[in-house]
């Protein structure tokens, strides 16, 4: 607790921590369709304390190595196919920040981060933040997630990112904690809520491990069982919640919300910390 209060102390700045965020960005449709979980994220946008920058850690970039992106101007990147030409054109025009994104690099000593200047926002960042803050006057850089590390190191690299919530920085991770695109219902597609039983079982056994701070079963999630297993039959949209996860202070609320599965495989279970 005392350490806790010097790290506040010393920031200098704002005295206002900012919360955490997973976000489950399921479809990139969430982007231009109305629905409970755009409601959900239009609400947090006017409940959060404005943040200075927002660093998004999403589940579609993937790199050998760590980045983070420095540009002053990322571009909108539509980074997936077969969907229709109005999600195309949405720009998400929010500015970068080379300042955190040095400023990351800085903090993280056990980790190479290497600045990027050639990404952008793909849509696991814009398709959820473009609903949090319409008016994209927040600058958004992203963070990489390293495909040749361990849930493990991904849980301590996110632990070093902390100082950036003292400095008014909003840490999101955006994938979906049950994600399996090989399994979708294409029959229950049109029902707007459906898991398949599995899918339920896996969410519930990560939102048990979650409220009860459980982070080391969480990381080693692949001893969880079968259920857990079809879930996440890749990690790359389950790490962004391990980053999440490791940013919660000691005695931290945790917040579930958007706790409902979609098109049987995947759930969009989100959570708030702080
Ligand atoms: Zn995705």
């Amino acid at each position: 607790m005392n350490k806790e209060l010097n790290n506040l102390a010393s920031s200098g700045g704002s005295t206002t921590l900012m919360p955490v965020l997973f976000v489950g960005h399921g479809s990139p449709m969430n982007a231009i369709v109305e629905n409970d979980f755009v409601q959900n994220w239009r609400s947090l946008g006017k409940t959060l304390p404005k943040p200075k920058a927002i660093l998004c850690i999403s589940a579609h970039w993937e790199t050998r190595g760590t980045f983070v992106t420095a540009m002053p101007k990322p571009q909108t990147i539509h980074d997936f196919g077969g969907f229709p030409k109005a999600l195309f054109d949405v720009q998400y025009p929010a500015p970068g920040s080379p300042e955190f994104a040095k400023e990351t690099k800085r903090i993280v000593s056990k980790t190479n981060v290497g600045l990027d200047e050639k990404w952008g926002l793909d849509h696991g960042a814009w398709s959820v933040i473009k609903n949090i803050y319409p008016l994209a006057d927040v600058p958004v850089f992203e963070m990489s997630l390293d495909y040749y590390q361990s849930p493990q190191n991904h849980y301590d690299l996110a632990k070093e990112l902390s100082s950036l919530r003292e400095k008014g920085v909003l840490i999101i991770g955006s994938g979906n904690i049950v994600h399996n695109l090989g399994m979708v219902a294409w029959d229950k597609v049109n029902e707007p809520e459906y898991g398949y039983d599995w899918a339920i079982q896996a969410n519930d056994t990560f939102k048990r491990l979650i409220l009860a701070n459980n982070h080391k079963e969480l990381i080693n999630f692949s001893a969880l069982g079968k259920e857990v297993q079809l879930a996440i039959p890749t990690p790359e949209h389950y790490l962004p919640l391990i980053y999440a996860l490791a940013l919660k202070k000691e005695n931290e609320p945790v917040t579930i919300f958007n706790d409902k599965a979609v098109m049987g495989s995947l759930t969009m279970t989100s959570v708030k910390i702080g």
